[in-house]
């Protein structure tokens, strides 16, 4: 069974974000990018299953600029197989993506596909959902346990108040969420190996799909700046404090 796992190039998670001075966007000059971090997710569980001899072969996904074959190499080196770009200059929305994807589906024609449960730049949770939808294949989102049987797929959910297990038929869609697994460190010489795989790059018109936005940003703002803490002296000028100036006591 072949795996696509489609992963996104987003601001990496230690980076304190910063609002560009027009409050127009994220800035995102010189700022450090990574895998996102569900993507990792994904790949991990994707490399796991070939490991166990459920899968034969991975196949990494992204859509994006030149730059998102950085994290192309990253998912090689974490143990994908072979990578595809495809190309698409302004970031396109999650339909779009959907789109792109379902056609590379349609030729890769791989038994599962994974996504991760959302992007942590737009927070969107959306691309597994439409593409399940496009290709009109089960879903699974949310997943915290993956285990192929035969034909079928087990998926435990984490749910408000428990856990959820569905059963699915091959060929299906399913997002990761964080406690999946935990993905590993790739080392140096399957960093180096990396180099040396497969990486096809693909535009939007070689797959036929009309790259756009149907939505529009129309500003981003900080959170709000929190005032400094004071210290007090005691317990009684903290009641004090609380009862007069807070007012949260009686
Ligand atoms: P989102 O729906 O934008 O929150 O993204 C959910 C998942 O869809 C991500 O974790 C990726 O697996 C996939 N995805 C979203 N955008 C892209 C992209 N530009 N390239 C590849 N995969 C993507």
């Amino acid at each position: 069974m072949k795996l696509l796992v489609a992963v996104k190039r987003v601001i990496d998670y230690n980076v304190k974000v910063r609002v560009k001075a027009d409050r127009s966007d994220v800035d995102l000059a010189n700022v450090k990018m990574a895998l996102n971090p569900f993507c990792e997710i994904a790949v991990e569980e994707a490399v796991r299953l070939k490991e166990q001899g459920v899968a034969s072969e991975v196949v990494v996904v992204s859509i994006g600029g030149k730059a998102c074959q950085e994290q192309l190499r990253t998912a090689l080196a974490l143990g994908a197989d072979r990578a595809i770009q495809v190309e698409a200059q302004d970031s396109p929305d999650a339909l779009s993506v959907a789109r792109i994807l379902a056609k590379i589906a349609e030729t890769e024609q791989p038994g599962l596909i994974l996504l991760g449960k959302q992007a942590i730049d737009s927070d969107n949770n959306q691309t597994g959902q439409m593409l399940a939808a496009l290709l009109n294949r089960p879903q699974a989102t949310f997943a915290s346990e993956v285990k192929v049987e035969g034909e079928h797929l087990l998926v435990t959910r984490e749910v408000d108040g428990g856990l959820q297990t569905l059963k699915l038929t091959l060929p299906a869609v399913v997002t990761t969420d964080l406690r999946l697994n935990e993905p590993r460190y790739a080392s140096l010489p399957n960093i180096m190996k990396a180099k040396k795989k497969p990486l096809e790059v693909k535009t939007a018109e070689d797959l036929g799909v009309t790259v756009g936005s149907k939505i529009r940003l129309l500003g981003v703002e900080p959170p709000a700046e929190r005032s400094a803490g004071i210290k007090v002296g005691s317990v009684a000028e903290l009641v004090e404090k609380l009862r007069n100036e807070a007012k949260v006591i009686a």
